[in-house]
C-alpha cells in the first residue's frame, strides 16, 4: 500500500512543482510515521524513503534505534523541556520550537553533547487557540534572541494549518509563512540566515510547495489513516 501511496505523492509533488517553477529537489518529503508500528517504517524504507518525522520523543528514540542509521528523523510535535535531552543527537532537525526556554535547554544539551542542533521556528499563523506555535508578531524578537544562543541553528520556520477540507484556503497562511522569513532574512540578523519552510501535510502539501515549502509532512497520505 505505501509503495502505490508514495508514486501518488510523488506525482502530485512533481505536478505542483511544475506548476511553481520550481525543481522537486527542492522539497523534501518527510514520511510522518507516527502511531504507525516498525513494521510501516521498515516497509516505507524498503519503498524507498529515508526521511521520517515523529511527534514524540519515545517514539522517535525506540524506531531510532530500531532502523537503519542511514534513515534521518525529525522532531515534528510539541516538545517538552525535560524530554529535550533523550531527543538531541537522534534528529536532523527539530521542527517546533516555539519558546526561548525551550530553545534555551536544546542549546545546553546541545553544547554539553557538543553538537550543534538545527531547528525550525514552529508559527501560529492562524491564531488557532488550541495549537502551539509562536504568533506571527513575536517570532523576530523570538528569533533574536534564540540567534545569541551557542549550540543551535536556525534553518527557518515551520506552520501547522488549520485542518480543512479546502487546501486552497490554507494557501494564505503559506504565503503568509513564508514572507516572514523573508522579511526577517531582511533585518540581517546576525547568525541568522533561513531558507526553510516546512508547510503542508497530506491535505494541503501542494499548495504548500506551490507557496514555497522546503519540507513537507505527510502521514495519512503515504501510511493510510491513524
Ligand atoms: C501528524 C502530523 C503531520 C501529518 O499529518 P497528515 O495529515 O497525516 O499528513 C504533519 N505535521 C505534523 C506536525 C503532524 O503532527
Amino acid at each position: 500500500m505505501i509503495q502505490t501511496n508514495l508514486k501518488e505523492v510523488k506525482s502530485r509533488i512533481q505536478a505542483a512543482c511544475e506548476t511553481a517553477g520550481r525543481s522537486s529537489q527542492e522539497v523534501t518529503l518527510i514520511a510522518v510515521s507516527k502511531t504507525k508500528p516498525l513494521e510501516a517504517v521498515q516497509e516505507a524504507i524498503d519503498c524507498g524513503l529515508t526521511v521520517f518525522g515523529e511527534n514524540k520523543v519515545q517514539e522517535l528514540a525506540m524506531k531510532y534505534d530500531a532502523v537503519d542509521s542511514s534513515v534521518t528523523w525529525h522532531f515534528i510535535g510539541h516538545l517538552q523541556r525535560n524530554k529535550v535531552k533523550q531527543l538531541i543527537g537522534k534528529v536532523k532537525l527539530i521542527h517546533s520550537v516555539d519558546s526561548y526556554r525551550l530553545a534555551e535547554q536544546i542549546s545546553k544539551e546541545s553544547v554539553g553533547k557538543n553538537i550543534v542542533s538545527h531547528i525550525l521556528i514552529e508559527v501560529n499563523l492562524a491564531g488557532e487557540e488550541s495549537k502551539f506555535g509562536v504568533p506571527p508578531e513575536e517570532t523576530e524578537g523570538l528569533i533574536r534572541e534564540v540567534s545569541r544562543l551557542p549550540g543551535i541553528i536556525i534553518d527557518g520556520l515551520m506552520t501547522i494549518a488549520p485542518y480543512t477540507d479546502h487546501p486552497e484556503s490554507n494557501r494564505i497562511h503559506f504565503k503568509n509563512l513564508r514572507k516572514l522569513l523573508v522579511d526577517i532574512n531582511r533585518k540581517n540578523i546576525d547568525n541568522v540566515n533561513m531558507d526553510e519552510l516546512s508547510m503542508g501535510m497530506t491535505g494541503d502539501y501542494t499548495v504548500a510547495i506551490e507557496e514555497g515549502a522546503t519540507y513537507i509532512r505527510v502521514g495519512t497520505g503515504l501510511f493510510g489513516a491513524r
